[in-house]
């Protein structure tokens, strides 16, 4: 009975941070199956360094693509949100204002769009 005690509390203590780093990159647009398998050898180091990261690019569509799936978003004088048909649309650098790459999103429903420049 310790023995399977001790054994549970080595798995939740190791896998944890391994579960709190796949649903943190994904919210991060990170690898999630990276960030998971780092989570195994660095522990909850990965977790804080993953927490303080910018946003990456990872699942977010280049504007080609993203025309490519919704394209009645292209609309002649800019592109809407296939979300929610907005015109507004957000470009934040992903480290800074003056970061070359560029995610946009929609300013009305929030949703990340896609990228440029990465
Ligand atoms: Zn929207």
């Amino acid at each position: 009975m310790g023995v399977l005690v001790n054994l549970l509390v080595w798995a939740l203590i190791t896998l944890s941070p391994c579960v709190i780093n796949y649903w943190l990159a994904e919210r991060k647009s990170r690898n999630p199956v990276l960030w998971a398998i780092l989570g195994f050898p660095f522990t909850f180091l990965s977790s804080i360094l993953l927490l303080f990261l910018p946003p990456g690019g990872y699942g977010v569509p280049t504007l080609e693509e993203y025309l490519q799936k919704h394209p009645n978003c292209e609309t002649g004088s800019g592109i809407k949100c296939a979300n929610c048909g907005s015109k507004s649309i957000r470009s934040l650098g992903v480290t800074g204002a003056n970061d070359a790459r560029r995610r946009h999103s929609c300013n009305h429903c929030g949703v990340v769009l896609y990228k440029t420049r990465f």
